[in-house]
């Protein structure tokens, strides 16, 4: 069974850190836009002969604001809802942008803006220099953004030649430096990205090597640890059985001690994987809990259908016993089996102890038998 996934099914690590990323950069930039058009229009020669458009601005300045800040993450954090969210909010980024630069267009074409055109192209710079050191992540949209911010002021400036000659081309190097510096630092948001997945990765294959048994590649106790515990409360919750099949190979030591302990380890690999062959549900977890003690969670499984597969498993293995070498080996396991008892509200250590008990019995009474857990 696959370990806890750190990040949820269906969603690829890049999608979500890219939504993140975009949400707390997204989330102060609003307010900016409000404030830098406010002071453009109030610090204006007549802000009063300019009432309407004044407060038409205003207000969509503070609907972006509003928009951007209500547009939180997707509670389904699924790839296509994370997709869909990331393409919402990049419109309303743009929107912002185009938005911005009709802004400074206007307050660079009309007269009554002379005192504040500065703070509107200081503005400019500023979003579109924020812009491509925040929103590098989507190279493309971010590129549109830069131009909807910049474009429309720079065709007032342009119109406006020669007057506004050394404005329009500082602006323009100015401009091609953010584009250069939007490459760099889109390679690094990604390069970063990837690093960081790896790195996750990694500690997803260190963490499922460290809870699986090197000999079987079955799960170790640690796993065992983890999962039982879990699988009991879930079983609890949701009023389902949960099986356990304890096995514990009989007289494993013989085989150490007549034919070498790497024929040991041989019939401990030969065992897990006839385990795989009988126990073969997705859901079952299979363990080696020690030593030649095996264990078999089977959540959703009731006792009855636990022992058919226990006891399929014991006469198999009883009759075929263990190949070594081209000769045949006798190889038998008691085993005891239980089904967790829900209506009791049983403790995991409770429960283990009767399946354990019962696995004590069957070795009493003479190995090679299954016994069932008493209630
Ligand atoms: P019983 O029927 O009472 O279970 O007898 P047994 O011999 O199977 O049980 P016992 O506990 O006396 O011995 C278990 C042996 O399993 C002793 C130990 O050396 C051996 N063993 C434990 N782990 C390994 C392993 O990884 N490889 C090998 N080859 N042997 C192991
Ligand atoms: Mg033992
Ligand atoms: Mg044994």
């Amino acid at each position: 069974m696959a370990p806890d996934a750190l990040f949820p099914r269906n969603t690829s690590f890049a999608l979500l850190r890219e939504s993140q990323d975009t949400r707390v950069r997204t989330r102060l930039g609003g307010i900016y836009y409000l404030l830098a058009w406010i002071l453009t229009w109030s610090f204006s020669a007549a802000p009063g002969s300019m009432l309407v458009l004044g407060l038409a601005a205003t207000a969509f300045f503070a609907l972006m604001m509003v928009m951007r800040w209500l547009h939180r993450l997707p509670a389904h954090e699924n790839n296509e809802c994370l997709r869909q969210w990331i393409d919402r909010h990049w419109a309303l980024i743009l929107l912002t942008s185009l938005g911005w630069g009709l802004a400074h267009a206007w307050a660079l074409l009309r007269p009554e803006f002379e005192p504040s055109r500065l703070i509107a192209t200081l503005s400019t710079v500023a979003f579109s220099t924020a812009m491509a050191f925040n929103f590098s992540m989507r190279k493309r949209r971010c590129v549109v953004a830069i131009l909807l911010l910049y474009a429309p002021g720079l065709a007032v400036l342009a119109w406006q030649w020669p007057s506004q000659e050394a404005l329009a081309v500082t602006l323009a190097f100015y401009l091609s430096y953010l584009l250069l510096a939007l490459n760099r630092s889109h390679r690094e948001y990604h390069a970063t990205l990837t690093m960081e997945q790896q790195l996750v990765d990694q500690r997803e294959r260190y963490e499922q090597l460290s809870r699986t048994d090197s000999l079987t590649q079955l799960g170790n106790r640690l796993q065992f640890n983890s999962l039982f515990p879990a699988m009991v409360a879930n079983a609890l919750r949701q009023g389902t059985p949960l099986s356990l099949v304890l096995l514990d190979i009989d007289f494993f030591k013989r085989i150490n001690d007549e034919y070498g302990h790497s024929s040991g380890d041989a019939c401990l690999s030969d065992f897990a994987e006839r385990m795989r062959k009988v126990f073969r549900r997705d859901s079952d977890a299979l363990l080696r809990l020690g030593g030649e003690e095996f264990g078999v969670l089977m959540p959703g499984t009731p006792l009855d259908e636990a022992c058919q597969l226990a006891e399929r498993f014991r006469v198999e293995l009883a009759t075929r016993g263990f190949e070594l070498h081209g000769q045949r080996l006798p190889l038998t396991t008691s085993l005891g089996v239980g089904c967790l008892d829900a209506k009791r509200n049983e403790s995991a250590e409770a429960f283990f102890k009767r399946v354990d008990d019962a696995l004590y019995r069957a070795k009493a009474e003479g190995r090679d038998r299954l016994a069932l857990a008493l209630s």
